[in-house]
This record gives structure tokens, C-alpha cells and sequence, in this order.
């Protein structure tokens, strides 16, 4: 067999949308495990929306998804150029072509392609007049995803509009045509358009690349597909949100594909070798936000810790993330960059997502943090909290420095002597260093804040609720 090649054709909307990200995913997965090409074209004949930063967003969403293109703008290629509007000498190459098979006509300045088959009038309600109809052969597509397709086009269509431009139909597969393409590989919404193409396909003495239809991904609650307004659509909300990209990537995997048994988190080079059309759902998938967060924190944990502490320091030091949270950090140097990078190992098994990490680890970083009210409620209700914060201040005063064994080996001892159990010093005491009843390792946490901090906030909590 003759060497697979699919592409990735966007509009440049100035949006990526995640049903276009997983197109183009499902593409080169599908380049990718048959050692295939993936061609990336810009279908942007409307040009009014053909901007830089257009463009800009679709380029920097492939990349940022890890989605490389073997040939395409800023790649080059054999097949080239790959903008459509850069493409208008091969539109009127293949329009003569037609016109030699005597398949186009001219009316009321517009070109149209001409059916074959009997010709008959009959009222379109649409239109709301009497048009002219074609008895045309079913056009037959062998879909990889919906099975057989049978339509019939009724109609002659424009090939060109009267201000001279190319239709999307006729671009779209004078390009596949010219490039080589062998699968088709697009959204739903396009298997209406399918017969026509396949008669333009025919109609150059050719036959159609071989078609798979990806199903919609519907939103998360009620009926319809995600739009561009519902939250989560966009490829670039991600990246400013600073989820892991592999862990997007690898939700978009299963939006309409799984590796038939119930996991979910799985390596791409896995995905390539399980990966291929037949094994795609043809039901709607629905966007399902808990399954990618869930996905977001487990890439969290399990990356390389040098990684993750350089995501947090971009975010919340390079971004000033932190600054929103009250934290001065003007005049760090490389003393505060250890302390950031202790805590940061500390807090990367807990944290769900480098968003949440700026409220997660603020206390870290400044005395005036915020004491969580329901917290506060839950812990101080319970036992005698006032005695069992003294009791620790004491044991810690005692202490030359805190490490977590020793700490944990002294909480014991204390629990042991008091008759209170661990968790009556544990709760108040994160509450009273942190605020909150969340958090990383307890034991970490002191360690991490070391024994001058700690004993400070004892006191002004001692002294702020009881004094
Ligand atoms: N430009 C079309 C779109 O964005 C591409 C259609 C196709 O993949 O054939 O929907």
C-alpha cells in the first residue's frame, strides 16, 4: 500500500477550538502509527480573518499539544504552498480541467458544476421557487467510522462565486487531490459535504481518499455540541491556565477513543501503537471536565520534579501569580528560589493544578495569610485546641531544628503522654501556620517552614483567637 496522507485543514477563526485540536490529533496519531505524513493546510480563503495572530493561535495550540507537522507553513514541503490563498493558479489549473470534461457552466456570473444525470424541475421549498433537478447516481462513501454512507446530490453547485473566489467544496478537494491526501480525516459535521466532493473527485478522473468521520463532542451538560462560548472549548484557555499539555492531549485522546480497556491515563507512544480508524467511536463523545482534571493532576505528580518547580516559578513569580495572592515577591534572589523550590517539592503530590498552586502555597510566603472561616469552624470545635496548641509550642520550642521524623516521632511521644490523639495537635496546628485544614504533608509543612515560623505563628494564632 501507497504511504498514508492525512492533514490538518483549519480555518483560521482566531479561536482553536478542542473539536478542531482533536481532529488534528486523531490525524497525526493516525500519521503516526502507520508512518505516515501529516500535512498541515490553512484553508483561509476569507481573508478578512487570515491574521498573524489567527494563525499565531492554531500554530502555537499544535505545538504546544506536541502536534508536528511534516509538511505545512513554517515546514515547507513537496506539496506546497499549503495557504489556500496562496493557491489560486492550481484552482484555475484544475477549473480548465473540468471544463475540458465538460462538467462546468457559467450563470449569472458564478461557475457551476454539472451534474450527470436526468434533469427534471421541481418546487424547493427552501429557495421557495421551481429549480432544476438532477436524478444523479448515489454517490457511495465507505465511511471508517459511520459505515457506508449513500447520498445523491439533487443540484448543480458553484464551483466559483460571481466576485471570482472559489468555494469551500472545490478548494478543499483540489487540495486533497494535489496533496497527495490518502484518509480523510474530519469532523461530522463535514459528511454532508461528502457526496459533492466525491463527485468532484470522480468528476478529475480520480478516486476519493478513503473518508472517517469524527463524531461531535457534545458539552458537558444538555443537549448540543461545545461552542466556542462554553468553557473548556478552547485549546488556548489551557495553555493560559497552564494545564500539562500531555494531559490534554491524552483527554483529547479519549474524547470518541479508548484503548478498549478502562484506562485512562496512557502514554502517547501507546496511544500511537493502539491507535487506528475502525477502533473510533461513532457515537457523540461529551466533554467531561472532572475526567481532564483528573488527568491534569495525575501528569502533575508524576512529573520530574525540576519540571514542575519551573512551570510554578513561571507562573507564579514569572506571571506574578503570587503577587494576586498578597505575597511581595520584589527582590527575590537565590535564597527565596531554594525556599520556592522546597516548597514546591513539598506541594507537588497535593496541588491539583498549577492554577490552584498560588492560594495553595501563598502562606508560604507571607505572614498575612488568610484564615479559612470553615476551617477555622471545623478545627476549633473540636477537643480542647487552646491546651493542645501550647502543649506542641513547648515540644517544638524544645527542638534544636525540625526535621519530619523527629517531628513525627514527637507527636507521638506527646499523644501518648496527653492521652489526646495525633490529629488534636495536627488540625490546629496546620490551621494555625496555614489558615486552612488542606495541604501538603504535615510533617513537610513545619519542616519546610522551619522552627522560627512556626513558633511565630503559634502565638499570633494563641494570641489572635484566645488572647
Ligand atoms: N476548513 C475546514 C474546517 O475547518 C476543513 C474541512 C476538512 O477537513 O475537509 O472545517
Amino acid at each position: 500500500m501507497s504511504e498514508v496522507r492525512v492533514r490538518f485543514a483549519p480555518s483560521p477563526t482566531g479561536f482553536f477550538h478542542i473539536g478542531s485540536a482533536r481532529t488534528a490529533l486523531f490525524n497525526w496519531l493516525y500519521a503516526r502509527h502507520t508512518g505516515g505524513k501529516f500535512v498541515l493546510r490553512i484553508e483561509d480563503t476569507d481573508r478578512e480573518r487570515n491574521t498573524e495572530e489567527a494563525l499565531a493561535v492554531i500554530f502555537n495550540g499544535m505545538r504546544w499539544l506536541g502536534l508536528n507537522w511534516d509538511e505545512g507553513p513554517e515546514v515547507g514541503g513537496r506539496h506546497g504552498p499549503y495557504f489556500q490563498s496562496e493557491r489560486s493558479s492550481v484552482y484555475l489549473d484544475y477549473l480548465e480541467k473540468l471544463r475540458g470534461a465538460g462538467r462546468v457552466y457559467e450563470k449569472d456570473g458564478a461557475v457551476y458544476f454539472r451534474l450527470e444525470g436526468e434533469r427534471h424541475t421541481a418546487y424547493d421549498a427552501y429557495k421557495k421557487c421551481e429549480v432544476e433537478k438532477v436524478r444523479a447516481t448515489p454517490q457511495v462513501i465507505e465511511d471508517r467510522i459511520r459505515g457506508r454512507v449513500e447520498r445523491a446530490e439533487e443540484q448543480d453547485f458553484v464551483l466559483f462565486r460571481k466576485n471570482g473566489q472559489p468555494v469551500f467544496h472545490f478548494v478543499n478537494v483540489v487540495d486533497d487531490l494535489t496533496m497527495g491526501i490518502t484518509h480523510v480525516i474530519r469532523g461530522e459535521d463535514h459528511l454532508s459535504n461528502t457526496s459533492k466532493h466525491c463527485e468532484l473527485f470522480k468528476a478529475f478522473g480520480v478516486n476519493p481518499p478513503v473518508y472517517a468521520h469524527i463524531p461531535l463532542i457534545l458539552k458537558e451538560n444538555g443537549p448540543g455540541k461545545m461552542s466556542k462560548r462554553d468553557q473548556g472549548s478552547l485549546i488556548e484557555e489551557y495553555q493560559r491556565r497552564r494545564f500539562v499539555p500531555e494531559a490534554v492531549r491524552n483527554y483529547l485522546c479519549l474524547l470518541g477513543w479508548s484503548p478498549k480497556d478502562d484506562r485512562e491515563k496512557l502514554d502517547i507512544n501507546e496511544i500511537i501503537q493502539l491507535f487506528d480508524l475502525p477502533a473510533i467511536k461513532s457515537n457523540n463523545a461529551r466533554f467531561d471536565e472532572k475526567k481532564l482534571s483528573f488527568l491534569n493532576a495525575a501528569y502533575l505528580r508524576e512529573m520530574p520534579v525540576e519540571r514542575f518547580t519551573e512551570e510554578a516559578w513561571s507562573f507564579l513569580v514569572g506571571e506574578g501569580a503570587l503577587k494576586h495572592e498578597g505575597v511581595e515577591i520584589e527582590g527575590w534572589g537565590s535564597r527565596e528560589r531554594r525556599y520556592f523550590n522546597q516548597v514546591m517539592k513539598l506541594c507537588q503530590e497535593k496541588v491539583r493544578s498549577i492554577e490552584d498552586l498560588p492560594r495553595f502555597v501563598a502562606y508560604f510566603f507571607t505572614e498575612d495569610f488568610r484564615i479559612d472561616e470553615k476551617a477555622s469552624k471545623k478545627v476549633l470545635n473540636k477537643g480542647d485546641p487552646k491546651a493542645r496548641l501550647t502543649e506542641i509550642r513547648e515540644v517544638l520550642k524544645g527542638l534544636s531544628a525540625l526535621t519530619e521524623d523527629i517531628l513525627e516521632e514527637k507527636v507521638r511521644a506527646l499523644s501518648e503522654q496527653t492521652g489526646a490523639a495525633t490529629g488534636e495537635y495536627i488540625h490546629p496546628t496546620r490551621l494555625a501556620v496555614s489558615g486552612t485544614n488542606v495541604g501538603p504533608s504535615f510533617y513537610g509543612l513545619l519542616t519546610v517552614l522551619g522552627k522560627a515560623c512556626v513558633l511565630k505563628r503559634l502565638d499570633a494564632f494563641l494570641a489572635r483567637m484566645w488572647g
